[in-house]
Formats: C-alpha cells, sequence, structure tokens
C-alpha cells in the first residue's frame, strides 16, 4: 500500500492530461447576470460551471462547478 500515486485521481483525456495541465483550457460558463457584469463592469464574475478542453484531442477533460474552484476562477 505504499506506490507511489498521484496526489488526485482526476479525469484524464486520452492524452493523459487533467485539468490541472497548463495546455488544457479552462472555457468558463456564465449565467447571463455573470456575463453581463464581465463585458460591462469587466470585471470577474463567478462562472456557473468551466468545461476543461484538451486542444490536442479535443476532449472534454472535465466539468468543474465545484463552487471552491469556481471562486478561484475569477
Ligand atoms: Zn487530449
Amino acid at each position: 500500500m505504499d506506490e507511489t500515486k498521484p496526489v488526485r485521481d482526476l479525469p484524464r483525456c486520452r492524452c493523459g492530461f487533467t485539468r490541472e495541465h497548463s495546455i488544457v483550457h479552462p472555457e468558463p460558463h456564465y449565467s447571463l447576470p455573470g456575463t453581463l457584469l464581465v463585458l460591462f463592469a469587466g470585471r470577474g464574475a463567478r462562472p456557473k460551471s468551466i468545461d476543461y478542453r484538451c486542444p490536442r484531442c479535443g476532449t472534454l477533460v472535465e466539468t468543474v462547478t465545484d463552487r471552491e474552484v469556481l471562486q478561484a476562477f475569477c
């Protein structure tokens, strides 16, 4: 039981990237009020979800709706 394991068991695309890899781009999705806030106030609104997509294989690696992750994103 002393094997070296990844710190967290995150979903991976077929290339083996997790959402924490720099190649994987976050695509934040905002609610309508959040979108307006970003557009007109130039302020960061907390997205309602973030899709992480691998640009190499096009796979949606993970969709994050975790509040703490979203808060850190804005
Ligand atoms: Zn990939």
